[in-house]
């Protein structure tokens, strides 16, 4: 008996793995994030509980639970949503040296307390019938008279559009932002659209020729409908390139186990989680030692505007009153 008990106080003190859990609060999707959380805790022993919900109230949760938050970690899809976090306090620096090495700098917090863990690239999807790539060159040049009621837009609520015009206004200043974007309103074949997929469609069924989406959205409508005639251009090959945002994590600042919440970053940066995470979604990899799958490699490869991603929060409200005083819905 007082071996069995000496081997029970054993196994409960030396495997960490007997008694790890971490807690995760997510706004990436459920179906895509149950996979990962899976085969992390079939690799490391480790369980995972998470609850998701959108952005806006997790954070409102992280803040009202204060001390008492059950969150380990935080998982947002935009960059301008994990900026926020680290600006109202709810995140806690992890300075790890594996992140750092596994994450490109611009794909991360300077502060390190959130990490991208894969790539969105936010790009023009164009009819392949009704126009010409040759046509195509830069984010910007959609909005000359060439494309006049040729372009569909999502609607400007929409944080992956505040990400691409505070990434803009981070490049190319306030005053360029704003004409670029006027002149897109100018350009527009009809209203605005509430997701990705309604511009594609639009697109695809000529009701304007060109648009601007997250690849994800496209390879998951390609998936369902590879009929449409619907290709991706890669723009701005000859300055700063195509804008991307992040899907990424940060710990939270009451984290009750930090440690093996660290270590469960670290993994889903590692080559061997990396396309797990990106993979079921589309997505790139952050990590550049990881190729992007079969399916997303074949949209070729484009040059990454490599400004800090954390400019999508810190401009956010900038480039929500620009799009307004340019008329953008
Ligand atoms: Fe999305």
């Amino acid at each position: 008996m007082r071996f069995i008990v000496a081997l029970l106080i054993f196994f409960l003190t030396a495997s960490p793995a007997f008694s790890e859990e971490i807690t995760i609060y997510s706004a990436r999707m459920e179906q895509l994030i149950t996979p990962v959380f899976d085969a992390y805790t079939k690799s490391s022993g480790v369980k995972i509980k998470f609850i998701t919900d959108k952005e806006g109230p997790l954070l409102q949760r992280l803040i009202a639970e204060g001390a008492d938050s059950p969150a380990d970690i935080f998982m947002a899809v935009d960059a301008g949503m994990l900026w926020k976090a680290g600006d109202i306090g709810v995140l806690k620096p992890a300075p790890s040296p594996t992140l750092k090495a596994n994450i490109p700098s611009h794909l991360r917090d300077p502060k390190d307390r959130w990490f991208g863990l894969s790539v969105r690239a936010r790009t023009i999807v164009y009819n392949t019938k009704k126009l010409n790539p040759s046509e195509l060159s830069t984010y910007e040049a959609l909005g000359d008279a060439q494309f006049q009621k040729r372009l569909c837009l999502r609607t400007s609520k929409k944080v992956y559009n505040q990400s691409l015009v505070a990434m803009m206004i981070a490049d190319l200043g306030i005053e360029q932002t704003e004409k670029v974007v006027s002149s897109w309103v100018k350009n527009l074949a009809v209203p605005v659209f509430s997701d990705d997929v309604q511009v594609m469609k639009a697109v695809a069924q000529g009701i304007c020729d060109v648009g601007i989406v997250n690849t994800y959205y496209y390879g998951l409508l390609m998936a369902k409908r590879p009929d449409h005639p619907l290709a991706l251009f890669w723009p701005n090959k000859e300055d700063r390139g195509v804008h991307v945002n992040i899907s990424g994590a940060g710990i939270a600042l009451h984290a009750k186990h930090e440690k093996a919440a660290i270590a469960f970053l670290e993994w889903l940066s590692s080559e061997k989680a990396q396309n797990l995470f990106a993979e079921v979604n589309f997505e790139y990899p952050v990590n550049p030692n990881v190729k992007p799958y079969a399916k997303v490699a074949k949209w070729g490869t484009f040059k990454h505007d490599t400004i800090n991603v954390e400019n999508a929060g810190k401009l956010q409200i900038d480039a929500v009153k620009l799009m307004d005083r340019a008329g953008y819905k």
